[in-house]
């Protein structure tokens, strides 16, 4: 079974329309998809409509981002029910966060010299809920900085000038979301915290501690090497296992559509319950 549980759409941060995303995952021979844009269902209808036409299996997913331990962490919900009115609530909160994030960092950026009124026009022109990335976009298409990770690096990244850190919610708030939606939550990207080996264990107690079900143990970009560790951490916290590309940009070929995302077998797929034939052997 090729099944991706992580990818995004213009809707946040990727580059392709949900049509679009779909379409090209059908091509690469993905069986299941999630779309889990940041903080948005928005795109969750039209990924449907077209995932039915290619005889694809959508799953309604989001990718929420909550603080703990003044870290911002992201939580996947997983099988949710984009109309669940409690959660829609929760994600317009979400949605004026990052509006007012993205006018404060504007703002950051035009007292270190650059267009900040400018740049907060072009990703505000973006149909998509605003991220980091889009800023970094329309730094590069202004002649700001030559690439995306020049932004991160020199404005935008953890600790650097403009770069602003939101007040997201909770862990336990934002798991408890998902629930109330009907959905799993699973844990995005574990190796990507910067948190000492102690850190992430107690990370992963709440997270289990405030209903979290599983841990996205294969993820783009990740080494092998890496899987096996973070596989070794689910089985020990009861977590079960999530794969997803993360996928944003076909522009990003080291990290494409459609490679296979094998979950090592010590791991429970998240998936089980939904698709019984996957685990077949
Ligand atoms: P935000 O949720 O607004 O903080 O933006 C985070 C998004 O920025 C992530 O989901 C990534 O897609 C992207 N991102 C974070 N760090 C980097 C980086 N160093 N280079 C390129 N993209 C990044
Ligand atoms: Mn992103
Ligand atoms: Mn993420
Ligand atoms: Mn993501």
């Amino acid at each position: 079974m090729n099944i991706d549980l992580h990818t995004h759409s213009n809707r946040s941060d990727g580059s392709l329309t949900p049509t679009e995303l779909v379409t090209r995952a059908a091509a690469a021979g993905i069986e299941v998809l999630a779309l889990t844009d940041h903080d948005t269902v928005a795109g969750l209808a039209e990924a449907q409509r077209c995932a039915a036409g290619h005889g694809m299996s959508l799953v309604p997913g989001v990718e929420i981002s909550a603080s703990w331990r003044a870290q911002a962490i992201h939580v996947l919900g997983l099988w949710i029910d984009p109309a669940a009115a409690p959660l829609l609530d929760a994600l317009d909160s979400q949605a004026e966060r990052r509006r007012d994030r993205m006018r404060t960092m504007c703002a950051r950026l035009g007292k270190l010299g650059l267009p900040g009124a400018e740049l907060l026009a072009v990703v505000e022109a973006h149909p998509g809920l605003p991220t980091r990335t889009h800023l970094a976009d329309a730094m590069v298409a202004g002649g700001h900085v030559k690439r995306t990770d020049e932004a991160f690096r020199k404005y935008l990244g953890a600790g650097k000038r403009a770069n602003v850190a939101a007040e997201w919610p909770p862990l336990d708030k934002v798991v408890g979301w998902i629930r109330a939606a009907g959905g799993v939550a699973a844990l995005a990207h574990p190796a990507r915290y910067t948190l000492s080996p102690g850190a992430r264990r107690q990370l992963l107690a709440d997270f289990v501690a405030a209903g979290g079900a599983a841990l996205e143990v294969v993820t783009g970009g990740n080494g092998a090497q890496h899987v096996e560790a973070v596989a070794t951490l689910a089985v020990k916290y009861g977590l079960m296992g999530s794969v997803g590309s993360d996928f944003h940009n076909p522009e990003h070929t080291w990290n494409p559509l459609g490679r296979s995302l094998k979950l090592p077998d010590c791991v429970t797929p998240v998936w089980r319950s939904y698709f019984k034939e996957a685990t077949a052997p």
